[in-house]
């Protein structure tokens, strides 16, 4: 690894001095060839197993954790920071450069009553999902290897502490401007210096003066709001939308209790805390505008509120708008037709939400249902998502729909081909999740997780060998929550 300082040497003041404690008897559980290749390595070796597990000193690094604050579960918290990521600078890759983070690395300055220790559970499901959203095309920070250890934690019982080496094309969350305005130590000069750094380092198309600062909270919420569409048509839950885990480079980021739904359900909340359902799937696209108002909240001493408001009142636009497109590749909606692009755009978007009350009144599997879409043939009458429902009248009328909209398909084969590049076949499931943990707690073995990592690569792709994967969850794995404890 090949690092520079950017973020240390630029900002000080923005981070405190942390130095990771190493874990025992460290061991990779999983490594990310893919995440690996970001940052110009090929392969894991005991000198990288040293250095990740912070047994070793990783040269040219600077060991820092950040400060920051947010809104957590809608109430302000003035001040949270890296309680247990400690970043060792910026490692140089061919296409530029990502952050380093240890993941559960010990204690830092802002780690209140936390240990700074993450457990393996927890550091095994940031892996997966990282690297199975990056597969998926899915914004987000990517992990290049999960450690395990014998270094015992304390939760609701005793488990084991392992590392996630997370990469993030930047650490900086909406959180950070919110701690600057509002922290004694506030003031436009920090903020200034704050937002020169994210757009030299991350949106170094703007300039950075006040047409440069209006544009650049523009193309934030318009990052967020795609980031929420994927989200919405992969039919992804984050769980924790605070605006600590909020990225402003609009990556999915800080994984806790997310899942992938199962059966569809815009109700649906994966996370044992969230009693309300505050951040349930279906509140995904609200709550990403109320947290990108708390952004602006904190903004007004450097850009001008009407021009955070016109930003902001883009982002619904916005967020229909990369929904609907991500929608049709799934459905295979073509846009050359005669109507204007915005009423296209509004029918589409009634027709796609049809869809997808129909199969939350049939309580289908989402990911399983638009798979079958692919085995459509779109002049016949029969298929196989018509089988799967209780009402065949409103499957009907709505297929008749669907199909006028279809249009003509000279090359069924391709299209339903195409169909298949769009909608996975292979998601990480919860259930598939812990099976893969249960076999790390319970037999020291990490073949299910390695072979989950590998088929997730390639979530599009038939491998008939791995089909039990797409399988819907068994009954205990149905409804799985999991707790914030991690
Ligand atoms: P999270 O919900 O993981 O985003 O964490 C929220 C805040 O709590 C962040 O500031 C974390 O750094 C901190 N935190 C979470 N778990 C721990 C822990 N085990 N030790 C210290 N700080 C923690
Ligand atoms: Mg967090």
């Amino acid at each position: 690894m090949r690092f520079k300082q950017d973020f240390f040497e630029q900002l000080d003041g923005f981070y405190s001095q942390a130095y990771p404690q190493g874990i025992s008897n460290p061991h990779w559980l999983g490594w990310s060839d893919a995440a690996a290749k970001l940052i110009g390595l090929d392969k894991p070796n005991h000198e990288l197993l040293m250095q990740l597990s912070a047994n070793a000193a990783a040269p040219g690094a600077s060991y820092y954790a950040q400060v920051y604050s947010g809104h957590q579960f809608g109430g302000y918290t003035p001040r949270l920071g890296d309680g247990r990521s400690i970043i060792l600078g910026e490692a140089i890759g061919p296409d530029g450069a990502w952050d380093v983070a240890l993941k559960g690395g010990g204690p830092t300055p802002y780690s209140r009553h936390g240990d700074g220790r993450a457990v393996m559970r927890s550091a095994v499901r940031e892996f997966l999902v990282s690297e199975a959203l990056a597969a998926l095309s899915v914004p987000t920070t990517r992990a290049l290897a999960v450690i395990g250890s014998d270094l015992p934690v304390w939760r609701e019982s005793q488990e084991t502490a392992a590392i996630t080496v997370r990469l993030a094309k930047s650490h900086i969350r909406f959180g950070h401007f919110e701690y600057f305005c509002y922290s004694e130590k506030g003031a436009p000069d920090k903020l200034t210096q704050l937002l020169n750094f994210t757009i030299t380092q991350h949106f170094p198309h703007l300039t950075t003066d006040a047409a440069g600062y209006k544009q650049w909270f523009v193309e934030v919420v318009q990052l967020t709001a795609k980031m929420i569409a994927h989200w919405q048509a992969v039919g992804f839950a984050h769980g924790v939308m605070n605006t600590d885990n909020m990225s402003i480079v609009g990556d999915t980021f800080d994984f806790g209790p997310f899942a992938f739904l199962d059966t569809f359900k815009e109700s649906f909340i994966c996370n044992h805390s969230d009693h309300d359902g505050r951040y349930a799937f279906g509140q995904q696209p609200g709550i990403g505008l109320w947290n990108l108002k708390r952004l602006a909240q904190a903004l007004p001493p450097i850009i001008a509120s009407d021009d955070l408001i016109a930003a902001l009142n883009t982002y619904q636009p916005s967020l229909v708008n990369h929904y609907v497109s991500l929608m049709r590749e799934k459905l295979g909606l073509s846009t050359d037709s005669d109507l204007d692009n915005a009423e296209q755009e509004k029918q589409d978007l009634a027709f796609i939400s049809q869809f997808t009350v129909m199969l939350e009144n049939n309580q289908l599997d989402y990911t399983n249902s638009l798979r079958k879409i692919g085995t459509i043939d779109i002049s016949s009458q029969h298929s196989l998502l018509r089988d799967d429902m209780l009402d065949v009248h409103q499957f009907d009328s709505w297929f008749q729909a669907y199909q006028s909209r279809v249009g003509q398909v000279s090359d069924v084969a391709a299209w339903q081909h195409e169909r298949n590049q769009h909608n996975p076949k292979y998601i990480l499931r919860n259930y598939l999740a812990q099976e893969a943990i249960i076999d790390i707690e319970e037999k020291a073995d990490n073949s299910k997780l390695l072979q989950l990592q590998q088929l997730l690569t390639r979530p599009f792709d038939e491998q008939p060998e791995m089909n039990d994967f797409a399988k819907r969850p068994p009954q205990w794995g149905q409804g799985l929550v999991m707790s914030c404890s991690s």
